[in-house]
């Protein structure tokens, strides 16, 4: 550590930067999702200058420690943390949007929520402009881009680093590269999907913009059925045709609420009023099952909305009473706090593909194991069969799948490795990929 700051004293950059004895050093390792991975940072380093990332490359390169950025923070497996220097990207934050309106340039330290927040101020009303995205707004645009990123409108505008122009990153070696489709193909395409924490460090990231009013024509829906049907709405959930985007639809079985319930929640876009995507809904097999007993369906005043809807705020489909002046403010107030601590939970996802849909049977058991008082969390998204034609110009991993599930679960490090083995054996002939959040992963490999 102290070779660290004599290196970054010498060479003129040595502002910002925590240490192990320093007063904020706890509190920069908890500012993570996910925080207890056991990592000790040799330093936190929040950069401010191109300079400054470049002399803290080499002063790590210098006493012979790794470095990992940090962006969102929100690394479901603790990414951002590591036990060399951790970048942390905050300060070099916000948007410019070019004089056209066309194009925005993101820098590498900003999150959804500003982007969101920023977007929304510039363009007002009058010309409301934006970039898909997620739906938290803590959640960094470059750990989100990096990694795919699955929107609400994948079935449109494919996943999230779909839409990147180009990502200016600072190469290993300190040089500065800027990474198009044309110019560094092969890196374009390894950064989106394959990028978080690889290849060098994202400093900005442009994005084509697209016209929102489209998307401001929507409303949002919630429905609760009693967890005996729950697997033939998961199979039901697992056929569903994407029908090009124009519904983007979760689905979560809650045994924590009584009575338990299973819960289908999304959005409806391109309708002109709640009673359009009811209708909608019910053309889709799932929702012709018997015994719902929660229904909610709201017309959205914008798009906005919907990202309040179903994010934080929202708490992921329960009903909000939209706040339409101050949706903007509850994003800003989001920023740069301390990200929600999930420690006490790990999760596991698997990404599967299912050839033909297997039968109730194989829904049963994955209920079954929801069901079990240790899992906090069974979350179901679909990737849907509009995606992979977009695919052509992106490394991420699980472009060919339809489904991604996963669990939540709160205990010791047995009965997690119980849980999770039972979770990945029940689908392990559909699975095409799979990832834990915990670092000395004692699960299975696939
Ligand atoms: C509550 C919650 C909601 C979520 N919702 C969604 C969702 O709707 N859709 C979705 O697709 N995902 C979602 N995610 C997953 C999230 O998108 C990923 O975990 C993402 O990688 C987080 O990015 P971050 O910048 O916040 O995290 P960080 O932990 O800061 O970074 C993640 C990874 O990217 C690297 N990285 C960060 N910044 C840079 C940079 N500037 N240059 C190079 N590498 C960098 C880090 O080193 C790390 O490896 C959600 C996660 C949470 C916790």
């Amino acid at each position: 550590s102290d070779d660290f700051l004599a290196c970054m004293t010498l060479r003129r950059v040595a502002d910002n930067i925590i240490l192990p004895n320093s007063s904020g050093y706890s509190a920069a390792i908890a500012d993570s999702w996910v925080s207890n991975v056991g990592a000790m940072p040799v330093a936190f380093y929040e950069p401010t200058t191109l300079t400054g990332v470049k002399g803290a490359l080499k002063c790590a390169q210098q006493i012979g420690v790794g470095m990992c950025p940090r962006n969102g923070g929100h690394s479901k497996m603790g990414a951002g943390l590591c036990n060399g220097v951790v970048l942390d990207m905050f300060r070099i934050n916000g948007t410019k949007v070019n004089t056209a309106g066309t194009i925005v340039t993101v820098y590498g330290g900003t999150v959804q929520g500003q982007l969101v927040y920023e977007l929304a101020t510039f363009f007002n009303t009058t010309i409301p402009k934006f970039i898909p995205t997620g739906e938290c707004p803590q959640v960094g645009i470059s750990g989100f881009m990096l990694g795919g990123g699955l929107t609400e409108f994948d079935g449109q505008y494919g996943i999230g680093c779909d839409n990147v122009r180009s990502y200016k990153i600072v190469l290993q070696n300190g040089t500065t590269r800027t990474v198009t489709k044309t110019a560094y193909p092969e890196l374009y395409w390894g950064l989106c999907g394959g990028g978080g924490g690889q290849f060098g460090i994202t400093m900005q990231m442009t994005f084509s913009l697209f016209d929102r009013r489209p998307y401001d024509n929507n409303a949002y829906f919630r429905y609760d059925w009693p967890i005996e049907v729950a697997p033939d709405i998961i199979q039901m959930y697992s056929s569903w045709d994407l029908s090009g985007g124009t519904i983007s639809m979760k689905l979560k079985s809650d045994f924590q609420v009584i009575p338990p319930v299973i819960r289908v929640f999304g959005v409806c876009w391109f309708v002109n009023s709640s009673q359009e995507c009811d209708d909608r809904l019910m053309s889709i097999p799932l929702f012709g099952i018997n015994g719902s007993i929660h229904r909610f369906t709201q017309k959205g005043a914008n798009v906005l909305e919907v990202l309040q809807f179903l994010g934080k705020t929202g708490n992921y489909g329960q009903k909000v009473v939209p706040k339409r002046i101050s949706i903007y403010d509850s994003f800003a107030n989001q920023l740069f706090g301390a990200a929600s601590n999930s420690n006490s939970a790990r999760w596991a996802s698997v990404v599967l593909k299912y050839p033909t849909i297997p039968d109730r049977t194989f829904f049963l058991a994955i209920v079954n194991l929801c069901a079990n008082r240790n899992v906090v969390v069974c979350n179901w998204r679909r990737l849907g069969t509009s995606v992979p034609k977009f695919g052509t110009y992106s490394s991420f991993p699980w472009r060919d799948s339809t489904n991604i599930f996963y669990i939540a679960v709160k205990n010791t490090p047995a009965v997690l490795s119980s849980l999770f083995s039972t979770f990945y054996s029940i689908q392990t002939q559909y699975t095409t990929g799979a990832y834990v959040n915990y670092a000395s992963a004692f699960t299975p490999r696939i």
